[in-house]
């Protein structure tokens, strides 16, 4: 029997599920630049009702929402303090800078998670010869710390400190439902201090394509008219959106089976000679290990891995991720773990 490919690169790999493939095949569509597309009005509200917020709205990807977020918070010359191993930072071009005219001052977290004693000391004095600070933006699960979740307090207290000082607060909560699932609260209470939130419609919640972007009714109105200007106007976008709202409808009440599967995961690895993990810290669906004292480069356990047939990514030179998502089962990461330990023992 041929093998078939165990793809832990990313949640965003899964494919559409038939129930999504038949509601995208018969959803009602109109025209959404005039508004006027019933599903993904209907999509809108979902994510409106399911954040107690006024409104929300559809955009192409994470990384649009995040950048339209920050045009709608933001002049040029402004800062907006992330922590130094965002996403934000890392992996969207740039485009705070290249197209929002900010300039991204780095916080470093532990294991990701800011604090307001670190945030506190970046804030710049309001003096009118120095770089003002506009906007503080949060990634909860943090990506690249290894799907690491805020504690709500913790976050509330960012919120309203920043609040105090003037300052708006946006939540890259590409997987925030994650987030919700470990803590088990509810994804309003959790985020409903921030000004703006960004969640994927198309990473752990299964969806094809989109993001939301959640907040106040003026707010949404400005967003639109930004993700005009980048290009992210949709037209029968209904077809999407009908995806999105069986990915809300079904993705989030799944997640702990992720989780699940990401901690036994972890625990395989953590007993494998060379590899470094603390399995402990392995909250949510990405897992994160260190090869370095195997001698071997990431690239080269990678490489090793492709061949059998399993697929992750590198951190760093060092460092790999693998996430777990709805395509793949216990059976496919008991498969993988076994297929690390394989190459490891060579
Ligand atoms: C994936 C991701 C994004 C961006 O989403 P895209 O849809 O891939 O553009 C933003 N933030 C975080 C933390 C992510 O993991």
């Amino acid at each position: 029997m041929a093998e078939s490919v165990i793809d832990l690169r990313s949640d965003t790999v899964t494919k559409p599920s038939p129930e999504m493939r038949r509601a995208m095949a018969e959803a009602e569509v109109g025209d959404d630049v005039f508004i006027e597309d019933p599903t993904v009005n209907r999509l809108q509200e979902r994510a409106s009702d399911i954040f107690r917020r006024e409104a929300a709205l559809f955009v192409p990807s994470g990384t649009m929402g995040n950048l339209t977020c920050i045009l709608a918070q933001t002049r040029p010359g402004q800062e907006v303090i992330c922590e130094e191993a965002g996403h934000i930072y890392n992996y969207e071009m740039a485009s705070m800078s290249a197209v929002a005219g900010v300039l991204p001052r780095l916080v470093k977290g532990e294991d990701g998670i800011l604090t307001w004693e670190t945030i506190s000391k970046a804030i710049r004095p309001k003096i009118y010869y120095r770089p003002q600070t506009a906007l503080i933006s949060l990634e909860n699960t943090h990506n690249m710390a290894g799907g690491t979740v805020y504690p709500t307090k913790i976050a509330h207290e960012i919120c309203d400190n920043a609040h105090d000082a003037g300052i708006s607060v946006h939540l890259d909560g590409a997987r925030i439902f994650n987030a919700a699932t470990y803590l088990g609260e509810d994804v309003a209470e959790m985020t409903k201090k921030f000004d703006s939130i960004q969640f994927c419609l198309s990473k752990g919640l299964g969806a094809p394509v989109g993001s939301m972007i959640v907040g106040s009714r003026d707010f949404i109105e400005r967003c639109r008219s930004i993700r005009k200007m980048l290009g992210g106007g949709m037209r029968q976008a209904g077809v999407l959106a009908a995806a999105g709202l069986v990915a809300l409808d079904k993705g989030p009440n799944r997640l702990h089976v992720d989780h699940e599967n990401a901690k036994f995961l972890a625990n395989q690895l953590a007993s494998t000679a060379g590899i470094n993990i603390n399995a402990a810290k392995v909250q949510t669906n990405i897992v994160i290990f260190d090869v370095r004292d195997s001698g071997w480069s990431s690239g080269d356990v990678l490489k090793a891995l492709e061949q059998r047939h399993v697929l992750a990514v590198p951190v760093d030179n060092h460092k790999i991720r693998m996430v777990t998502h709805l395509d793949v089962d216990r059976n496919d990461v008991e498969r993988a773990a076994q297929t690390v330990k394989e190459v490891f023992q060579r």
